[in-house]
């Protein structure tokens, strides 16, 4: 609860009830009012007008292409075309240590660096059609890697540091990486010991330690290999379909999936750079994704550039006081996190915020799990901005569905769709075969018309199952969500997390964000456990905010609570307070492990469980 503004959501989805605060007595259905922000200019304008008048020829027109129509690169469009103009002293990529370090790159030091990182790879007979993984912090070399490599043609595919040996044995087999670079012990702790298993992995690249390192047997070092190469480079022809970057999913609903994206993405990237994340000149962008993961790369190195802004990368992991002294003291401007983070800083409380000065904020945007509308009114009152939730998935390469910086925001909405993106609420027919749901508030598969640029064209190794992923001009996404009468989207949870309870379908997230209303709550996970006369039951886990000492009157409550909000066929009817909820390394909560352990069921692929296999 904030002060005395309850919140949840209503479950027809319609805007009218949507936007009003609605105290009911009985507590049974209170709503959230949209939360509407000064007039101001923004790069969208008018949602109706700007996708209206959208084309992606037009998209493209914003970009330079390579000269002589040689095609799109990636590379080209984040770094050289700004190297050769009026960006060229302009600070593109600001990096902080882990301590006190930092570096700082213009887009013409990044044009030498790229350059050099892409003759290296020359050197190595490494090309078109190879692929260069890379195992580090996030730290320079980590960003030149993936940028040299997209400027040689080759595809980039960035792996998590924390994943342990079985987990990278894995995604590098099903890359075929030719190349790796990693740092000496990552080196020695997680490659040396299934490097000879990796057959198609011909060279390694070991980035230089602080106090200095002696090479292992089949490794190059970073310095005599990259540091040594030409600075001049001229980027190869490059048709838009060139294949470039391979990113491998969460893992939240099974294994890993190994996703291909091609330059053309690169118009995407710079679209909803723009549109959903409202990037200008001048801005300082700092999106806390690591390029082990899809926003990591497509948000935390490619759009940012495009756009030409100042990108931030902090290399620590996260700390409530030093990402608000981050915020501070880098005038960040417009900010990108995920919903995990989000509620780790509401869970610190207002301390690590006391005397700090955030004016500097122009923007924030959330992505990568349902926001709880908790959540968006939180950031409203203590940062002074609300929290824009965005969708999008690995597969979609972009952000598909936003909250628009000139748009009111809709708490728990992912707001509506981005302009040339076709997306609709479908229902599969007796039939079997797909049609549009067009009534407001009724819950469907969230797909979407195929066609946008950054859209996968593979799963590695799994052509069959990229293909059940099409049907009757539809994308799949595998996420059920409904639309409200004004066109923006409402997530239901994932198809395999929906609860069937005696004859209700219940979304996780409209459950557990009625939970984190109460003030004990600080997280909450459901699942459906079956029950022989509902078909299932909601089971609640609860994680408490700090200080808070469990009880079985204090489960007792939050079922009632819970009860009060959503009614009794929704509500759980099981809760259980937990230390911890199971959640991935990308800090999504991973209801499928609650679920098989609560059912004593295997427990699947465990390979980007946090904690684990590192
Ligand atoms: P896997 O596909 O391996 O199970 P994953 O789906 O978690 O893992 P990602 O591609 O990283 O892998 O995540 C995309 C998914 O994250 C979406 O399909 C959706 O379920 C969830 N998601 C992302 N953003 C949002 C959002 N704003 N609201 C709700 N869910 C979101
Ligand atoms: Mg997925």
């Amino acid at each position: 609860m904030l002060g005395n503004v309850h919140c949840s959501v209503a479950r027809d989805g319609t805007f009218s009830r949507m936007c009003r605060i609605h105290h009911d007595v009985a507590g049974d259905v209170v709503t959230f009012r949209a939360i509407e922000k000064p007039d101001g200019a923004t790069n969208l304008g008018v949602w109706r007008a700007a996708r209206d008048s959208f084309s992606w020829p037009l998209a493209r027109s914003w970009l330079d292409g390579l000269p002589g129509d040689k095609g799109l690169n990636i590379c080209h469009e984040a770094v050289v075309r700004h190297a050769s103009g009026p960006r060229h002293d302009v600070e593109a990529i600001r990096f902080l240590g882990k301590e006190t370090k930092r570096r700082s790159f213009t887009y013409a030091q990044l044009e030498v660096e790229t350059a050099r990182f892409a003759n290296a790879l020359a050197a190595l007979q490494v090309g078109r059609g190879d692929v260069v993984a890379a195992l580090t912090g996030r730290v320079p070399e980590l960003y030149i890697a993936a940028l040299g490599a997209l400027r040689a043609g080759v595809v980039f595919c960035p792996l998590f540091a924390a994943f342990g040996p079985e987990p990278i044995e894995a995604r590098m087999r099903l890359s075929g990486a030719k190349v790796l670079v990693t740092t000496l012990p990552l080196y020695r702790r997680k490659i040396e010991p299934i490097r000879t298993r990796l057959q198609n992995l011909k060279h390694v690249i070991i980035l230089p330690e602080e106090d200095g390192y002696s090479l292992a047997t089949g490794c190059h070092g970073w310095d005599s290999l990259v540091r040594g190469a030409s600075p001049r480079h001229v980027i190869s022809p490059t048709p838009p379909d060139t294949p470039a970057l391979l990113h491998f999913t969460s893992g939240t609903t099974g294994t890993p999936k190994g996703a291909l994206h091609v330059h053309d993405a690169v118009v995407m990237h710079h679209m909803t750079g723009r549109y959903a994340l409202d990037l200008r000149d001048g801005d300082v962008f700092w999106c806390t994704a690591d390029p082990g993961w899809v926003t990591g790369t497509s948000y935390g190195i490619i759009a940012p550039l495009t756009c030409g802004a100042t990108l931030l990368v902090d290399e620590a992991e996260f700390d409530a006081y030093r990402w608000y002294e981050t915020l501070e003291r880098e005038r960040v401007s417009v900010w990108y996190t995920a919903p995990t983070a989000i509620r780790m800083l509401m869970k610190a409380g207002t301390e690590p915020l006391k005397g700090r000065d955030l004016s500097s904020l122009r923007f924030c945007a959330s992505v990568g799990e349902p926001l709880n509308p908790e959540a968006v009114i939180w950031s409203q009152r203590v940062l002074g901005q609300p929290f824009h939730d965005n969708w999008w998935q690995t597969e979609t390469g972009g952000i598909m569905v936003a909250n628009f910086a000139s748009m009111p925001v809709r708490p728990g909405s992912m707001g509506r769709p981005l302009p040339g993106v076709e997306a609709a609420i479908v229902r599969r027919r007796p039939d079997g075969r797909l049609e549009p749901i067009e009534t407001p508030g009724v819950e469907g598969e969230l797909a979407f018309r195929p066609g946008w640029p950054s859209m996968f064209r593979a799963y590695v190794n799994a052509p069959e199952r990229y293909t059940q992923c099409f049907q009757d001009g539809y994308y799949l996404s595998g996420d059920l969500a409904r639309r409200d009468a004004d066109g923006y989207y409402w997530f239901v949870g994932r198809a395999d997390d929906v609860i069937k309870s005696a004859g209700h379908l219940i979304g996780p997230f409209e459950v557990e964000s009625a939970l984190l209303e109460h003030d004990a709550v600080a997280e909450a996970a459901v699942i459906g456990k079956p029950d022989p006369v509902a078909g299932s039951i909601v089971k609640a886990f609860v994680l408490l905010q700090d200080g808070i000492v469990p009880s079985p009157a204090l489960e007792r409550e939050l079922l009632g609570f819970a009860r009060r909000r959503l009614g009794p066929a929704i509500a759980p009817k099981e809760l259980a307070i937990v230390p911890m909820l199971p959640r991935t390394k990308s800090g999504k909560i991973l209801r499928r492990l609650l679920k098989a352990r609560e059912l004593g069921l295997p427990e699947g692929d465990l390979s980007t469980l946090e904690g684990g296999s590192a």
